[in-house]
């Protein structure tokens, strides 16, 4: 199994997990660039946006609620979070699992 993303789904390599249900898994970012970065991923291989599909969209709308969710518990609904899905290498995705980026709190540069 190539996909990175599937390989921590199947538990085959690890990741810090703070979500899993039976549609979504959530993980913190290996390099994160937020002192809040996680990875909003669907169990199912989908590549990019591209590749969305109409059966699709009840798992991309349970993961606004699940941002939802995320952001009472870390207590930033008011300060407030960066949503991102990069789609195709021009797009700046690297790994072709679809997934969204959640990022609050950014660290400063040195
Ligand atoms: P993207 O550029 O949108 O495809 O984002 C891929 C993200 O996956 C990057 O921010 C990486 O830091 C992150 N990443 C890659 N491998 C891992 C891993 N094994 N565990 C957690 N995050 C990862």
């Amino acid at each position: 199994m190539a996909c990175i993303f599937c390989q921590i789904i199947e538990r085959t390599i690890p990741a810090d997990v703070v979500h899993e249900d039976d549609d979504l898994i959530v993980f913190k970012d290996i390099n994160p660039k937020g002192a809040i970065h996680v990875l909003l991923v669907p169990k199912t291989h989908i590549a990019t946006v591209n590749d969305l599909e109409i059966h699709h969209i009840p798992v991309m709308g349970h993961m606004f609620e699940v941002v939802q969710q995320l952001a009472a518990t870390w207590d930033i609904v008011e300060q407030g979070y960066r949503l991102t899905v990069n789609v195709g290498r021009g797009g700046g995705q690297e790994v072709d699992h679809i997934h969204m980026h959640m990022v609050s709190g950014w660290m400063r540069r040195p």
